[in-house]
């Protein structure tokens, strides 16, 4: 058989970049077979370098809410660009993006701009440390807040899909000052709390899970976490990162009403480029540098083309926030008729869905925290995973991820995606 350009780019790649990525999940490992090199995107659709056409559920890990290559994003990029590509001093966009956030956002007074999830979350922790004196902090099991040292335990899909608990780089007695506990256990974190609520700066958690695969907060977990840090004089910190801008416009904490103290945003607020964010209320913002003695500071931060980008992208959802609701339930069909096939085929299967966000999980269990997620069945998403891309759907490489649907996923595109799981389903029996 002819091989195709992209294991012929692949092996090359092999040479060049560890394991032929520059991010883990993308390399296909879990789920067998070469990544597709994808050459370009448009709307729903990525094409790949062999001429390949795919239904896109990826979405670049989140942040393509309007699909690729929106062209209204494309054309703020352009104009951005002639203007040229980074100053290293203060603009205009970036006062008008951190208007729109904080705008979004009741619990967020100041905000400052980086150039990842991983540098607002590594940020937050810090300001944390240094607003309140103290150094341990709490993280829940799956969750994921970036790939910075101290918290990088129990982290979630990248790491559950590779089979290593942590990672080798870490000092140990960093990770000592990591506590972990279940995701939406509230007596665990009561108990913790019992022990540790005067040692703590911070705890962090994803307001609905997404790096174990989609877990929605069991009812009260979010209302404890609110009311107990605020009794021991813990900084929360909800992290974002995936629902910012995913579920509403604004954040989960907008749905749930819970007012955390910190947020770490990125993803959407970038349309596509690199960038961060985390913001709270000014007494804590303010103990920043210049303002306050903690040092947080970044070449590209508030980049003008990734400003362009995420400002457009917020100015389109903003005239289309009515339409989120749609959107969540095209995505609640969907995943209704995914859940048929599979019933009807007698292969178990539970889905996950908050909004537009959902996971398939093969598994009989109800899935509410890692543990659970963990039993799902990942050989057998490497099987379903392999006939949908055969068939020109991407799903995520891994059975612990979330899959995106985008406001530019058509009713077709829907319907395409249901034929193509109902053929798969015929080959897994
Ligand atoms: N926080 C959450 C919830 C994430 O999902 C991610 C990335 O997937 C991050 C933080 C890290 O963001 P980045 O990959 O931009 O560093």
């Amino acid at each position: 058989m002819m091989r195709s350009r992209s294991e012929d780019l692949f092996e090359t790649a092999e040479k060049l970049l560890p394991g032929g990525v520059n991010s883990p999940v993308r390399a296909f490992r879990s789920v067998g077979g070469i990544p597709r090199f994808i050459d370009r995107a448009s709307g729903s659709r990525i094409f790949d370098v062999d001429g390949r056409e795919y239904i896109d559920y990826v979405g670049s890990w989140g942040p393509m809410i309007l699909g690729h290559a929106h062209p209204q994003v494309q054309e703020a990029i352009r104009k951005a660009v002639e203007r040229g590509t980074s100053y290293g001093a203060p603009t205009v966009q970036e006062i008008a993006l951190a208007k729109t956030i904080i705008d979004a956002f009741p619990s967020i007074e100041k905000i400052r701009m980086v150039s990842s999830g991983t540098e607002a979350a590594m940020s937050a922790i810090r300001l944390a440390r240094g607003y309140t004196g103290r150094e341990k902090i709490l993280k829940f099991e799956g969750c994921y807040h970036g790939h910075a040292d101290s918290l990088l335990v129990k982290a979630g899909s990248g790491i559950a899909t590779l089979g290593i608990p942590g990672s080798p780089g870490v000092p140990a007695c960093l990770a000592e000052l990591t506590i972990t506990l279940p995701y939406n256990s509230t007596e665990a974190f009561r108990a913790a709390l019992d022990r540790h609520g005067k040692e703590l700066a911070c705890v962090i958690v994803e307001p609905v899970a997404g790096n174990m695969g989609v877990v929605e907060p069991a009812p009260g977990f979010l209302e404890t976490l609110r009311e107990l840090t605020r009794q021991h004089g813990i900084v929360l910190i909800f992290d974002e990162v995936i629902t910012g801008f995913r579920l509403a416009f604004g954040g989960f904490q907008n749905l749930c009403g819970i007012e955390p103290d910190l947020t770490c945003l990125g993803k959407i607020i970038g349309g596509g480029l690199p960038v961060g964010a985390f913001g709270g209320s000014q007494a804590i913002m303010d103990c920043l540098a210049p303002a306050g003695p903690v040092y947080q500071a970044g070449t590209l931060s508030g980049n003008p083309l990734a400003m362009a980008a995420g400002l457009a992208t917020l100015e389109i959802l903003g005239s289309r926030r009515d339409d989120y609701a749609a959107l969540n339930h095209r995505t609640e069909e969907l995943c209704n008729a995914i859940q048929r096939l599979f019933g009807a085929a007698d292969i178990p299967l539970r889905i996950n869905r908050a909004g537009s966000l959902f996971t398939l999980f093969f598994s009989d269990h109800d899935v509410v925290n890692y543990e659970t997620a963990s039993s799902s069945n990942a050989d057998r998403y490497a099987v379903f995973f392999r006939g949908m891309l055969e068939r020109g759907i991407y799903l995520a490489p891994s059975a612990f991820e979330a899959a995106f649907v985008s406001f530019a996923h058509s009713d077709e595109d829907l319907e395409k995606t249901l034929q193509a799981c109902a053929e798969t389903i015929e080959t897994m029996k």
